[in-house]
């Protein structure tokens, strides 16, 4: 409960009619691991913008990509015409994914990329004469975007709080994470093949032919970054398996490298039927999602009894050449960089750091996984968030900028973080939580 004074002079997109009001997370410019603030400090990104410029601000290629692309095709629509550009950004991406997953629809956001690959979900079962197969099944704390679809299936309650009614038809699996065992995530335990088993139960009681879909992401990001515990995604895709239900891993903040393979499917060795993406496709610099969905998927819509049946979905701005444009020199930079190797290389130290903060003062729990990690702060009685807003707002102070999702504090810096800047983060941290009420 803000006051409208304490509210206001941040930024949010509600901008329209207020007056400017300088306050110091302002940022006017952004480079490398830093951003520079209106007040000209430098200040260290351990977020990477919102979980997406996972190359570090201001890549040189990609924004001569955008620039050069500007100045000879600003705009073509992707129904009954196109260009050669998105043919070859889909190309680049189907290099990442997992086998037999290369076929790639163009959305503007990880909002629109959940709300068309639910769709995608309901319209294939629909095309192999299964149209009552429409029940989506989400999990306890996910986070799946502001769409209305993605709204419905995740697990944020005060997302949720003012907008109802939701998409019917829709139940949740309980959430990966107990507080009875804290510091789970060095070395994941072994107990998500019980969990997942509510998958089942919920088949039980629901029918389960009547289950469209499952989504969950890999690793629940915004709802306080859960790793899976140990066979949870593996009984989750047996089960799915089992009655024909799709399987769906949101890797809106798991894709481009974040667990250090291109996609985390990899990474944790379960591959889904779709996967959606956003962020790190075009490292930030200009808005883009998209939906990867496999052989089985694709050809659904193909190969049905009346022959090809077109999707009727899309956006003004799917496949836009600007997005087209900027994901191609995306990929060039993780590339040519070898930054997926380099997070890979550097999550070793940084959980290694993560976890030093155990026996800190008020750290309750250590979550990691890649360059992932929350911090979970006990909250004090009657505050909830308030003492992790507070460690955050002293961390930012000290230079280093940090997210809260609840009580957490929650890290995913740029995938080049060197092992200097991985040490200045936690020992920011350490010296936020020593100096907490
Ligand atoms: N899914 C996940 C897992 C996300 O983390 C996010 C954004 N944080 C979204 C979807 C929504 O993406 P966008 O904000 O680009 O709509």
């Amino acid at each position: 409960n803000l006051s409208r004074e304490a509210l206001e002079p941040y930024w949010m997109p509600f901008t329209a009619n207020r007056a400017f009001k300088a306050n110091p997370r302002l940022m006017i410019a952004a480079k490398g691991m830093y951003y520079t603030t209106a007040e000209g400090r430098q200040v260290l990104d351990a977020m990477a913008g919102l979980w997406c410029v996972n190359a570090g601000h201001g890549q040189q290629r990609i924004t001569d990509a955008i620039r050069e692309q500007a100045g000879h095709l600003d705009y073509v629509s992707s129904f009954q015409m196109g260009h050669p550009i998105a043919f070859k950004a889909a190309e680049r991406i189907a290099g990442l994914t997992p086998a037999g997953m290369d076929h790639v629809f163009f959305v503007n956001s990880g909002s629109e990329a959940v709300d068309t690959a639910l769709k995608i979900a309901r319209a294939y079962h629909r095309m192999r004469g299964e149209g009552h197969r429409t029940r989506l099944i989400g999990r306890a704390k996910g986070y799946h975007g502001m769409g209305f679809g993605g709204l419905s299936v995740a697990g944020i309650g005060r997302h949720r709080r003012d907008f109802g009614p939701l998409l019917p038809d829709v139940a949740h699996l309980p959430h990966t994470y107990s507080r009875e065992h804290q510091a789970f995530s060095r070395g994941q335990p072994d107990w998500g093949a019980h969990l997942a088993d509510e998958l089942e139960a919920i088949a039980q009681i629901n029918d389960p032919s009547t289950i469209a879909a499952v989504i969950v992401e890999p690793v629940t990001g915004s709802g306080g970054v859960l790793p899976p515990p140990k066979g949870y995604l593996e009984r989750l895709r047996a089960i799915c398996d089992k009655y024909g239900i799709l399987l769906i891993f949101d890797e809106v903040i798991t894709g481009y490298g974040r667990l250090g393979t291109p996609f985390g499917s990899a990474a944790l060795g379960v591959t889904p039927d779709i996967i959606t993406c956003a962020k790190g496709m075009t490292n930030g610099a200009v808005p883009m999602g998209g939906v990867i969905a496999s052989d089985k998927v694709y050809d659904a819509f193909m190969a049905g009894p009346e022959g090809a049946v077109e999707l009727m979905h899309g956006y003004t701005y799917s496949g836009h050449p600007l997005a087209c444009a900027a994901a191609i020199a995306s990929i060039d930079v993780y590339e040519e960089q070898d930054i997926f190797a380099n997070c890979a290389r550097a999550s070793a130290r940084w959980e290694d750091q993560a976890h030093s903060l155990q026996g800190e003062p008020h750290v309750v729990d250590v979550r990691n996984i890649g360059l992932l990690a929350a911090i979970e702060i006990a909250p004090k009685p009657g505050e909830p968030g308030g003492r992790a807003l507070a460690a955050g707002n002293i961390c930012f102070e000290a230079g280093v900028l940090v997210r809260t999702a609840g009580d957490a504090l929650v890290l995913s810096p740029p995938l080049i973080i060197t092992d200097g800047e991985i040490d200045r983060i936690f020992e920011t941290i350490r010296g936020a939580v020593r100096a907490l009420a």
